[in-house]
C-alpha cells in the first residue's frame, strides 16, 4: 500500500505548534500534528503564565496549553507520538522519517519543535539528574524540596521566576549567578532579590554536583570569579535555568540555521525557509521574544502561509 500525502505535517506542541494546528485545521487542511517529548511545550513546565492576553488573571501553563490542544482536536486536527529522525526536503512531497522508522510524506511542513533547557556540563550534574537532585523544572520537582535548600542556576527571567516559585517549599533559595546583577526583567529581579528566603550568589559559577556516590544531591561546589573562592552551598535540589538550545538538528542542514543553531527564515518573513512549503515557527527560529504569545503568532503566520501555498501548489 502507498503512503499517503498529507497536506501538512506539524511538528511540535507547544504553543506554535498548537496554533499551526488550529488555523490548519479550521481551514479543513486535516493537519498532522507530530508530538515530542514535552507534549505542550515548555508553557506545560510554567506555573502561572500572567502575560498571555486575554487572562487578566492569569492561567496555568499547563491548562493554556491543554486547551489549545482540544481547541486543535475539535476542528479534526490528528496528534501521533513521534520524533523526527531525518527529513529529505530534496523530493514533493517533502518526507520525514521518524523513530521507529515509519516515513511521513507531506506537502506542506510547519516546524515548531521549541528549545531544550540548556545544561551547564559540570560534574555530577548528568548523573544526578532527574529524581535524583537536578532539575530543569521547579513547577514540576518543587514540591519534593519542602523545608529543604536548593539552589537555582542562572540570571534570566526563568531563573528569578524558579527561585521565586520555590520559595514556596525551600527553607532557603540559593540564586546563582555569574555576574552581580539580574539579567530578568526588572520586576522579576526586584521580587528575586528582595525576597527573604532568596540569598544572592554574585559572581559565582558552579564547579561540581556533589552526592554522585549516594546517588541524590548533597551539595553544590561553586566558585566566585571576583575572588576565585571556592564553597559548598548545602543544597538537596539544584534548579538549572541557565537558557535554551534549539531543537533543529534532525532539519539541519536542509534548513538553514544561525550560529546559534535556530533557523534562520528567509529575510521580510518570520516563518518561510529556504525550503519551499517548509516553515518555521515558535522559539526553534526565535532567541529574542521567546514569549508564549509570540511563538502563537508565529505558528498562526506559518499555518496561513501553508494554506497560500497549498492553495497556489494543488492543495
Ligand atoms: P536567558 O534570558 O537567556 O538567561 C540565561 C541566564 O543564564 C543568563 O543570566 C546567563 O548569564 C546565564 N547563563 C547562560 N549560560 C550559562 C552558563 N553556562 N553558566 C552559568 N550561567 C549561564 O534565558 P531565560 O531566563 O530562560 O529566558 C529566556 C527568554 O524567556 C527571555 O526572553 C525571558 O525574558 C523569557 N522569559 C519570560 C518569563 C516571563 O515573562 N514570565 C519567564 C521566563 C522566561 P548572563 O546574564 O551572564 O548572560
Amino acid at each position: 500500500m502507498s503512503t499517503p500525502v498529507e497536506n501538512v505535517v506539524i511538528v511540535g506542541t507547544g504553543c506554535a505548534g498548537l496554533t499551526a494546528a488550529i488555523y490548519t485545521a479550521r481551514s479543513s487542511l486535516n493537519p498532522l500534528v507530530l508530538e515530542g517529548p514535552l507534549p505542550g511545550g515548555q508553557l506545560t513546565t510554567t506555573s502561572e503564565v500572567e502575560n498571555f492576553p486575554g487572562f487578566p488573571h492569569g492561567v496555568d501553563g499547563f491548562m493554556l496549553t491543554q486547551n489549545m490542544r482540544e481547541q486543535a482536536t475539535r476542528f479534526g486536527t490528528r496528534f501521533e507520538q513521534a520524533l523526527v529522525t531525518a527529513v529529505d526536503f530534496t523530493v514533493n512531497p517533502r518526507r520525514l522519517t521518524l523513530d521507529g522508522g515509519r516515513v511521513v510524506l507531506a506537502k506542506a511542513v510547519i516546524i515548531a519543535t521549541g528549545a531544550s533547557p540548556r545544561m551547564t556540563g559540570i560534574p555530577g550534574e548528568k548523573e544526578l539528574y532527574g529524581g535524583k537532585g537536578v532539575t530543569t523544572c521547579a513547577t514540576c520537582d518543587g514540591a519534593f524540596y519542602r523545608n529543604m535548600e536548593v539552589a537555582v542556576l542562572g540570571g534570566g527571567d526563568s531563573a528569578a521566576e524558579e527561585a521565586l516559585f520555590l520559595t514556596r517549599f525551600a527553607s532557603k533559595v540559593y540564586l546563582v549567578h555569574r555576574r552581580d546583577s539580574l539579567r530578568a526583567s526588572k520586576i522579576m529581579a526586584e521580587r528575586a532579590v528582595a525576597h527573604p528566603k532568596i540569598q544572592m550568589v554574585w559572581d559565582s559559577v558552579p564547579t561540581e554536583v556533589l552526592g554522585v556516590a549516594e546517588g541524590s544531591v548533597s551539595g553544590l561546589k561553586v566558585k566566585n570569579l571576583k575572588t576565585g573562592t571556592a564553597s559548598v552551598l548545602p543544597v538537596k535540589g539544584i534548579f538549572v535555568a541557565i537558557g535554551h538550545v534549539p531543537n533543529t538538528g534532525p532539519f539541519t542542514p536542509a534548513i538553514a540555521v544561525d550560529e546559534g543553531g535556530y533557523f534562520k527564515p528567509e529575510s521580510g518573513s518570520q516563518v518561510r525557509t529556504n525550503v519551499a512549503g517548509v516553515y518555521v515557527a515558535g522559539d526553534c527560529s526565535d532567541h529574542v521574544y521567546r514569549q508564549a504569545i509570540t511563538a502563537a503568532g508565529m505558528g498562526c503566520q506559518a499555518a496561513i502561509e501553508v494554506e497560500r501555498w497549498l492553495a497556489e501548489h494543488g492543495g
